[in-house]
């Protein structure tokens, strides 16, 4: 493989791009401490190619590692680190062994990668990869276990990555990861045709639930929060709106439906009193999907009986096996749409203030999306 300035690539759709040496990436030195600084490109080893990453969307889960809630998990597993997991952009060179990609190609991200080897990879279910978190088994979860995209290139492995269309603007295919957890929680439990679909917490993934379980024929979808995320929800279109600080959710679900219950419940939220609302309001033989990250400690008043004499299935998803080119689909299609979930761009530089305004929610924001 080429080295330095040497490493120029032919881009298929564009002129020559000249890969530099090094680049501008923002890192986390420590606990809440950000910079930008200078590092060495990386190289795209077997199986990977390396991309210019041109859109990388703010987590839900970035500001919880940032400030040190995960090191028990080994997010980050050190100091500085590249965080970034949602990102888009193009491939500006392929490694070893790559023959289904080439400079130029338009592709969105996915974090996990599995080891490929384990049980559960071999099966499909890579995001529960048996060797994760060990880099040398070949599993990577980028922006958690190893570097991600808030930078302006990385190598990825092309399990990771998936040609876009020439429509999809790059903010948007930022979007492709979050989509694709709301798809994969979806996709667990089904969508009962012309049925009653509540999702709590119109968050990013919650709203892309929205979406999803609308093209998939929903009758009536329920959606529950507050604020101005609530608005949005009623802006692409759910049917009703229920506000927790307001209303009892599990009450206003059941005299919604007759007194019936929700088909499906899609937990997107994490709150603390959610899974159990879901619960209460998911009809008998209803099915409820659990998204969200929860203070476990803080969980109480589960009512089992209910679960077992019900028979409720819960079913945990974790984030987005084999999805993402759906999801691609999907917003090819116009099923989902970024419009109303990217609330702010700022450029990599800009990453203090981007991330505060994701954090603070400041001037209703949702997603907020980097360009590097
Ligand atoms: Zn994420
Ligand atoms: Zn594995």
């Amino acid at each position: 493989m080429g080295q330095g300035l040497g490493r120029g690539t032919r881009g298929k759709k564009g002129a020559p791009m000249q890969i530099p040496e090094r680049m501008k990436a923002c890192l986390l030195t420590a606990v809440n401490q950000f910079e930008i600084r200078e590092v060495p490109v990386p190289q795209a080893g077997l199986g990977e190619v390396l991309c210019r990453v041109r859109a990388v969307a703010i987590c839900g889960t970035d500001p919880e590692i940032a400030a040190g809630r995960h090191r028990g998990k080994g997010w980050p597993p050190r100091y500085p680190f590249i965080l970034g997991h949602e990102w888009s952009g193009e491939v500006v060179q392929v490694g070893p062994g790559v023959t289904e990609f080439q400079a130029g190609d338009r592709v969105a991200g996915e974090a996990h990668k599995g080891c490929g080897i384990c049980r559960n990879c071999v099966k499909g279910d890579y995001t529960l990869c048996l060797n994760y978190g060990k880099p040398e088994t070949g599993h990577r979860h980028y922006g958690f276990t190893v570097p991600g995209a808030n930078c302006e290139f990385n190598a990825f492995s092309i399990k990771a990555v998936k040609k876009i269309p020439d429509r999809l603007s790059y903010v948007h295919a930022s979007l492709v990861d979050t989509a694709g957890v709301a798809f994969h929680g979806i996709r667990l439990i089904g969508i009962t045709p012309g049925g009653t679909v509540a999702i709590f917490g119109p968050g990013p993934i919650g709203l892309c639930a929205l979406q999803i379980a609308r093209g998939m024929g929903a009758g009536r979808t329920i959606m529950v929060g507050r604020g101005r995320r609530l608005r949005a929800a009623q802006e692409i279109g759910a049917d009703f709106l229920v506000d927790f600080e307001i209303e009892d959710p599990a009450q206003k679900i059941m005299d919604l439906t007759g007194g019936r219950g929700a088909d499906e419940i899609l937990e997107c939220s994490g709150g603390t009193d959610a899974p159990a609302q879901s619960i209460h309001g998911v009809r008998k033989g209803g099915k409820i999907a659990l998204l969200g990250f929860y203070e476990d400690a803080k969980i109480s008043g589960f009512p089992l009986t209910q679960v077992a004499l019900g028979e409720i299935l819960i079913r945990g998803s974790r984030a987005n096996p084999n999805v993402s080119e759906d999801v691609i689909r999907l917003f090819e299609k116009g099923i989902l749409n970024g419009e109303k979930i990217v609330t702010h761009r700022f450029p990599l530089e800009k990453y203090e203030e981007a991330f505060q305004t994701f954090k603070g929610r400041k001037d209703g924001a949702i997603k907020v999306v980097l360009e590097p």
